[in-house]
């Protein structure tokens, strides 16, 4: 764990020490691989870059089991983490170019089902006092997560109601998490930290206290902090700077350029280090 309040440094200061001792990277999607909503060119060849130099990538998320399905199969990575830690869904790797998709869930399947009664059961109970609640767009392609949308497809909702939200979630004894979009509710203790634990313990039988050395992890805001926290090497994109004034746990490294860009700047320097 680090130290509280570090500020990030200039990401030429990641040592070749460092990036030739890499076995692969952790990475959130919404404005790290992307930017204002959509996946960078440059972004998207770094993700190919790495797989080509031999790296693992796997892309961090709390966008629904509907869009990691896609991910999983057509994008250029080892694994993706969703719904904000509860599944990982990966193209089996014994079956070599037309390996099938594989889905491992934190939560057994009759526990889901019963989670998500509880879930709908309180945002029902909350849409009566607040006339015109909706979830998500995307709630019909998760498996865990409830999402209330506040600002994505519904005019702006206030602060105080986003709280009401947030509160009447963890009343019910959720787990409730505010992005730039939703709330997002869960019933489990799972995030994404234990189910990059869990990814690395069960697909490649590494212990993350050991290896975490071994992996970077890069992100854009305060709900990236859990891993800036418990990852000793971290990258923040540029624009992760708006944040860091509110962020207790900031990145160790931080790019000149935005997003996708940025992502792509770090990929860039990482492969030269290590002489590829
Ligand atoms: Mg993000």
């Amino acid at each position: 764990m680090k130290t509280l309040n570090k500020a990030p440094v200039p990401l030429e200061k990641l040592s070749k020490k460092i990036c030739r001792s890499l076995k692969g990277i952790f990475s959130d999607i919404d404005d790290t691989l992307t930017h204002h909503g959509k996946l960078n060119e440059s972004s998207y060849r770094a993700l190919w870059s790495l797989q080509r130099a031999g790296l693992r990538v796997i892309p961090v998320t709390g966008r629904p089991a509907g869009w990691v399905d896609h991910l999983a199969r057509m994008w250029p990575v080892d694994a993706v983490i969703g719904e904000n830690g509860a599944f990982y869904f990966y193209l089996d790797p014994s079956q070599g170019r037309d390996g099938k998709l594989l889905q491992h869930f934190v939560q057994p399947k009759a526990e889901r089902a019963k989670n998500r009664e509880k879930l709908w059961e309180v945002f029902h109970h909350l849409a009566k006092e607040m006339p015109g609640l909706q979830v998500a767009s995307d709630q019909g392609y998760r498996e865990i997560d409830l999402a209330v949308d506040f600002c994505e497809d519904v005019p702006r909702r206030s602060e105080a109601e986003v709280d009401q939200i947030v509160a009447a979630f963890a009343r019910a004894g959720a787990q409730a998490k505010i992005s730039s979009i939703h709330v997002n509710a869960w019933f489990g203790s799972h995030d994404k930290y234990s189910c990059c634990k869990l990814l690395l313990k069960n697909l490649y039988n590494e212990d993350f206290a050991a290896e975490r050395e071994r992996y970077l992890y890069f992100g854009d805001s305060p709900n990236d902090e859990p891993l800036f926290r418990e990852f000793p090497f971290t990258v923040g994109v540029a624009n992760v700077k708006h944040f860091l004034p509110r962020m207790r746990h900031q990145p160790t490294f931080i790019t000149r350029k935005e997003g996708g860009d940025g992502f792509a700047e770090a990929v860039r320097w990482i492969l030269k280090q290590r002489g590829a």
